[in-house]
């Protein structure tokens, strides 16, 4: 079926934690009838370049080149997306590589947890499932599922890998001023991601603490929510988008696609921002590059 949402914002290929290659994400973005989309993998911009040489034969469609970044805050971690990276920066690269090392060393310490209550699986294993991509859980989660030790990825965030789970374990990261910093002195446009699904120690935060987050991001130099995101309410989606208009930046959105294998995963095009936030995005991205 084809949607009406022209744009998705927040993809994952195999360079990260998706499934689906950069030119399957592509292909499969045009059959939904999408005009405009973003790659966001996990600190990598690996993708980009497959990206661009597959959406050169859709005349219609356009790339931006993004990422989607994991931060520490107070009390837990949240993801910034930056769009418009330009991936040619080599302090940026060296930056994302050193948040690549970190992830596998943070998977092998997950590796050996999980060994301990019982689930043999090994690096190699890991590895082999995650070749040369952006090493994540979901990564150790497929192989789980890959073993029979259970049936979906998300189950093992539910017993066993997620923030309060017995085999969970953190891994350094940026600040979020750090972060932004890093971003605009890329020339990417800082977005939050999904801001109802912030990662706390204990549950999700609540609204008033979201609200004192995002303000705080923005002194930072934030530029957009995103606001249209499928597990959010109708209620939660009206709310992002009056306070983007009370702090003047953009509401952005899209699937956070992995091709994951979960039930009811969202799939391109299923959710999206209006064609207004791509003009936007690019306007306040020329407005960085001046700034330069
Ligand atoms: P990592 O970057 O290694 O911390 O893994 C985070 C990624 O794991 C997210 O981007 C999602 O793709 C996936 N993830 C996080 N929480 C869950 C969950 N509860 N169920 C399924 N996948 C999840
Ligand atoms: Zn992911
Ligand atoms: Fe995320
Ligand atoms: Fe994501």
């Amino acid at each position: 079926m084809i949607n009406t949402v022209k744009i998705d914002l927040h993809l994952h290929t195999n360079k990260s934690d998706g499934t689906l290659s950069p030119s399957e994400i592509v292909k499969l973005s045009f059959t939904k009838g999408l005009k405009v989309i973003a790659i966001t993998d996990h600190d990598t911009t690996n993708g980009i370049d497959e990206a661009y040489e597959a959406i050169a034969k859709y005349s219609e469609m356009t790339l931006i080149p993004g990422i989607e970044l994991s931060v520490d805050i107070p009390g837990g971690e949240i993801h910034l997306l930056g769009y418009f990276i330009n991936i040619y920066d080599k302090s940026f690269q060296k930056r994302i590589e050193e948040f690549r090392i970190s992830r596998v060393n943070r998977a092998k310490s997950i590796v050996e947890k999980l060994n301990h209550l019982g689930l043999t699986i090994s690096w190699d294993e890991v590895k082999e499932v995650g070749k040369d991509a952006a090493i994540g859980r979901p990564h150790i989660a497929q192989v789980l599922v890959n073993k029979k030790y259970i049936k979906y990825p998300k189950e093992a965030f539910d017993r066993y890998i997620g923030r309060l789970g017995p085999a969970y374990v953190d891994r350094p990261k940026l600040s979020a001023e750090k972060a932004i910093k890093i971003l605009l002195d890329n020339g990417a446009v800082p977005v939050l991601a999904h801001p109802f699904f912030m990662f706390t120690k204990k549950d999700k935060f609540n609204i008033s603490q979201i609200k004192k987050i995002i303000t705080k991001l923005r002194s930072y130099g934030l530029m957009g929510i995103e606001t249209y995101y499928g597990k959010h309410t109708p209620n939660e989606v009206s709310y992002l988008q009056n306070l983007c208009e009370e702090l003047n930046i953009i509401p952005t959105g899209g699937s956070d696609f992995h091709n994951s294998g979960n039930p009811n995963e969202q799939k391109p095009g299923d959710v999206g921002p209006p064609m207004t936030t791509y003009t936007k995005l690019k306007e306040f991205h020329l407005n960085i590059k001046q700034k330069k």
